[in-house]
């Protein structure tokens, strides 16, 4: 055990919809009876790549004694039980195979935006 960052999982906020699996590389994050868990804390790397998904606030990160991150562990998870879900831009619906993809907020919703698309929502 160790002292780290590692994602926090507010089970009364979630509300299922299951958005925070994907962007979680290692596949620590799972839905398990509705709600999304972290299945094993050693396959949470603390990156918080999830957080800007979750529309309800249930994802933070919080500093406290946990397995350390076990980076070997998190690749042969994430390869034997893949939970790679394919995105799109909410405004032109390119791909990942056309575009690089960001998670980003817009009233109150969880989008993903694509590096051509997000310079017109920067710059409007
Ligand atoms: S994105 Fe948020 S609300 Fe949705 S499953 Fe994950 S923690 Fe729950």
């Amino acid at each position: 055990m160790t002292v780290r960052s590692i994602v926090r999982i507010d089970e009364e906020l979630c509300n299922g919809c299951g958005l925070c699996v994907t962007p979680c590389a290692e596949g620590a994050i799972q839905m398990v009876d509705g709600k999304a868990r972290v299945i094993r804390e050693e396959l949470c790397d603390g990156a918080g790549f999830c957080l800007g998904v979750c529309p309800t606030g249930a994802l933070s990160i919080e500093t406290r004694e946990a397995p350390a991150f076990d980076r070997e562990a998190a690749e042969a998870h994430a390869q034997a039980q893949p939970t790679y879900i394919t995105q799109r831009c909410f405004r032109c619906d390119a791909g990942e195979d056309r575009a690089v993809l960001l998670p980003c907020r817009s009233q109150g919703h969880s989008l993903w935006v694509c590096t051509r698309c997000l310079p017109v929502l920067i710059h409007g």
